[in-house]
């Protein structure tokens, strides 16, 4: 916004430059918005700390001491006493499936991820009972080692009892397997005569008969009966994003995979017409999950790259899925066996989707073109995979600037970590579980003690590699919530206390190598660097003031730091108070 009668003219000194003693005058242009009495953390390591900025245009145009800046401050300004809290660059989630997140909140019957089977059916009773005229019930996300902990004869008739013949639809935590019932298999024509599809398995009991557990491939193959949700309510979601982007501090989100119809249409048209996005939004396109042969269509991804681009809303990134998740399901692809088991014998190492052939093509092809490519590699064998298509690319096209990237990235070969900062892959790891979990817990009972090396953080850093993190969010996390993730890098602790002890902790890193990881990292990946992930002149004022300092308190308290304040682009975000606590 303009305030053309309000600006203020001041002359500042400025210091020569080289050893000349030249005194030059410049305007200072009044701010729109002064903020000062602040402890800053810049993430810039020139100056790391500082107390005062001055915005305008949604810039910063002063970074400094409060003395400083009261040159900046005109009859407008919107004059903010920080009172000593501290402030920050703004968050930037690095892998968050945002719209599919908040339709989770909004629309889905959810559980906590520990619930037992008895919680379970307390739930879904009260979302049959809250709209009994329902087709449908969509919700989760059970446990990876629900089925294995709790003896479910049949999946399918024990919905059965509690649904009747309202279709039920419910994911596991990774978001990669699902629970129907038979109504629900019915109306996805999934009959004991189908054939498991390519990449997956549709869980079946003695007679052969579907018994509701759909693992990857064919949870796909089961969601395509589940019916779509509406434009309203896609629009509706991504309103509920930046509701909780403001109220977590969250300024810069990169959507895993974006869907065309659903994510891209969506923040298209909240950013071209319905007042904007408040956040950078970096979206990778989406390519089809499951097993491939042949190369992408490049040109379609370009479409859709050129269609949908607007002003917050960054397209130059694509998503392209190895493999499944190193759980019970086992659909991770490892360089070693999975522990035996009656579905897998033991010689099992997963699936790897797509092969180093075609996945060298796809890298090749997209780098020369100019998109990041973000790999969802979960196991030690498809990162493997992953690096090699990208040193393919090196050769090809000699180093084209782009950092793709390796998604999840909790395994990795020891072999395979130096090679991330040689050949400049960047380390995506999420969601949030570098700490004791059930979820880890269920990850070690399928591949074993080796699940005790899970996300090497320190390693990684250590070798050069640029880490960069995110929450997944509505795998696993039920909040989009990236305070708990900082806490965690640093603590190697559950930050809910809930699990005892520390999770290898050689890989633990500092407190400035965490927030460095959630907010300048963060924007590289959302290539953006040059404009926003920390504090200093001329960046976008993407910025939160925090009811804590994160430096003078017990790391353990770090997860519960709430935001008071978030600025967008020089703008005051609305109040979202609790918004992080609640996870609805
Ligand atoms: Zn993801």
């Amino acid at each position: 916004m303009k305030k053309l009668s309000s600006v203020m003219f001041v002359f500042v000194l400025l210091a020569a430059c080289g050893s000349e003693t030249q005194e030059t005058t410049k305007l200072v242009v009044a701010a729109d918005t002064v903020l000062t009495n602040g402890k800053i953390y810049t993430v810039n390591p020139e100056q790391p700390w500082t107390e005062a900025v001055a915005i305008k245009d949604g810039k910063y145009t002063y970074v400094g001491d409060s003395a400083g800046v009261t040159a900046y401050v005109g009859g407008a300004t919107n004059l903010i006493d920080l009172q000593g809290k501290m402030a920050m660059a703004g968050i930037n989630d690095a892998h968050v499936h945002p719209v599919m997140g908040a339709i989770a909140s909004l629309y889905h019957c959810r559980f906590p991820i520990e619930s037992d089977p008895d919680e379970i059916a307390k739930i879904l009773r009260g979302c049959v009972a809250k709209d009994p005229g329902a087709e449908w019930i969509i919700g989760g996300q059970w446990g990876s080692g629900f089925f294995q902990q709790y003896d479910i004869e049949s999946p399918r008739e024990w919905l059965d009892a509690i649904t009747g013949d309202i279709a039920v639809a419910l994911d596991d935590d990774s978001g990669h397997n699902s629970w129907f019932n038979s109504k629900a298999l019915e109306l996805a024509g999934i009959l004991p005569s189908t054939p498991d599809p390519e990449g997956g398995a549709i869980g079946r009991d003695a007679d052969g008969e579907p018994n509701g557990l759909l693992l990857e491939t064919a949870a796909r193959l089961g969601g395509k009966a589940v019916p779509d949700w509406s434009t309203e309510q896609y629009i509706a979601s991504v309103q509920e994003v930046l509701r909780l982007a403001a109220g977590f501090g969250i300024t810069g989100i990169k959507d895993a995979g974006a869907y065309e119809s659903a994510a891209m249409a969506a923040y298209h048209e909240v950013d071209n017409s319905l007042g904007g996005l408040s956040v950078h939004l970096a979206a990778n396109i989406r390519t089809p999950y499951g097993h491939r042969i042949e190369p992408l269509d490049v040109t379609e991804i370009e479409r859709i790259r050129d269609r949908y681009a607007t002003q917050h809303l960054h397209t130059r990134f694509v998503k392209i899925f190895l493999d499944g998740v190193p759980t019970p399901a086992r659909t991770a692809a490892m360089l070693d066996p999975y522990l035996p088991d009656d579905t897998h014998g033991d010689q099992f190492t997963g699936n790897l989707h797509v092969g180093l052939e075609t996945l060298a093509q796809d890298l090749i092809a997209l780098d020369a073109k100019g998109f990041t490519v973000k790999l969802h590699a979960a196991g030690d064998r498809s990162v493997r995979v992953g690096l090699d298509a990208i040193e393919a690319a090196r050769e090809a096209n000699g180093f084209s600037g782009l950092r793709h990237e390796l998604a999840h990235a909790g395994y990795i070969h020891p072999d395979d970590v130096p090679r991330f900062a040689a050949l400049d892959a960047v380390a995506d790891i999420s969601p949030i579980l570098w700490f004791p979990s059930p979820v880890i817990d269920a990850v070690i009972s399928a591949v074993g003690s080796r699940g005790e090396r899970y996300f090497p953080v320190r390693d990684l850093l250590d070798s050069g590699a640029l880490v960069v993190a995110g929450t997944d969010w509505p795998s696993i996390m039920p909040t989009p919530n990236p305070w708990i993730g900082i806490e965690a890098l640093v603590s190697r602790r559950d930050p809910t206390g809930r699990v005892e002890g520390q999770f290898w902790a050689d890989q633990a890193v500092t407190l400035e190598e965490a927030i460095q990881i959630y907010t300048l990292n963060g924007a590289r990946a959302l290539r953006l660097d040059g404009l926003t992930g920390s504090v200093e002149v001329g960046k976008s004022a993407d910025l939160v003031v925090l009811d804590r300092n994160l430096f003078e308190i017990s790391i353990d308290d770090v997860g519960e730091t709430q935001v008071m304040m978030t600025f967008f682009e020089g703008e005051l975000l609305p109040s979202t108070e609790g918004g992080q606590t609640t996870p609805n």
